[in-house]
């Protein structure tokens, strides 16, 4: 579903992504883990074109992001993205942030728009908070809306950047059971995370990044019990 090859990403002078290699499989879970300044957000914003590559090939579904003919605007409609910090609208309702994309991108008539909007609410366990202002939700319930809000475009990808590491411990496992369950449901996914525990046990495959580079990608078993790189190795020992 994702082909990356050869994806370079230059900053100035800095080299952050030397080089990648890739591909996705439909209804797969990635977690992508490596130390902070290996590249992981660049990655994932590439794949998005949030950030324009250097060099390199990105193709979703065979069409061609890297290509200057494609329609970016489309493509990304398909691939959902969820931050670390929400970015939630504080000034709309919890219904209107949901369905403020599918009714002035989609062109989706406000009616099912809305109705859609309750029914991911009851997915990600919110439906009392539709007409609640993000102001007064919990980070774990805003993270949960931001969710709803991906969702509702109807994306073949997910991306989350840290999607947790903004909660407060107690808000981690709410939002990762609904992660969870969008993995189980067979959503292509591809997260960046320090839940080593979550990585382990809902991932398919695991990215390991390090200077840039993916060093390895590994089924949770195989890079949890026998990691082939001494960077692995390294960074196991500082997070296990
Ligand atoms: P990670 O998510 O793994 O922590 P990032 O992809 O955010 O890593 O960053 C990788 C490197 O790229 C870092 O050294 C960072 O400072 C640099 N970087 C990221 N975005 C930019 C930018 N917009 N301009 C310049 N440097 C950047
Ligand atoms: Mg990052």
């Amino acid at each position: 579903m994702i082909n990356v090859t050869d994806l370079k990403k230059t900053f100035g002078k800095h080299q952050v992504l030397k080089g990648i290699t890739t591909q996705v499989d439909q209804g797969e879970v990635v977690a992508l883990i490596g130390p902070s300044g290996s590249g992981k957000s660049t990655f994932l914003r590439c794949l998005n074109m949030l950030e324009t590559p250097t060099s390199g090939t990105i193709a979703i579904d065979g069409i061609e992001l890297t290509n200057p003919q494609t329609d970016i605007a489309r493509v990304r409609q398909r691939i959902g993205m969820v931050f670390q910090h929400f970015h939630l609208f504080p000034h709309m309702t919890v219904l209107d942030n949901i369905t403020f994309a599918p009714i002035e991108v989609k062109g989706i008539p406000p009616e099912a728009a809305r109705s859609k909007a309750h029914e991911l609410l009851a997915r990600v366990g919110l439906s009392d908070k539709a007409d609640s202002y993000p102001s007064k939700l919990s980070g774990g319930q805003k993270q949960r809306v931001a969710i709803a809000r991906s969702l509702a475009m109807e994306p073949d990808i997910l991306l989350f950047d840290e999607p947790t590491s903004a909660l407060d411990p107690e808000m981690v496992k709410e939002v990762l059971s609904v992660i969870r369950g969008l993995a189980d449901s067979g959503m292509t996914m591809l997260i960046v995370t320090h839940e080593m525990k979550f990585a382990r046990e809902a991932a398919d495959t695991i990215y390991f990044l390090d200077d840039g580079k993916l060093v390895e990608r590994a089924t949770p078993d195989s890079f949890f019990t026998r990691p082939q790189s001494e960077r692995a190795v390294r960074f196991l020992e500082q997070v296990l």
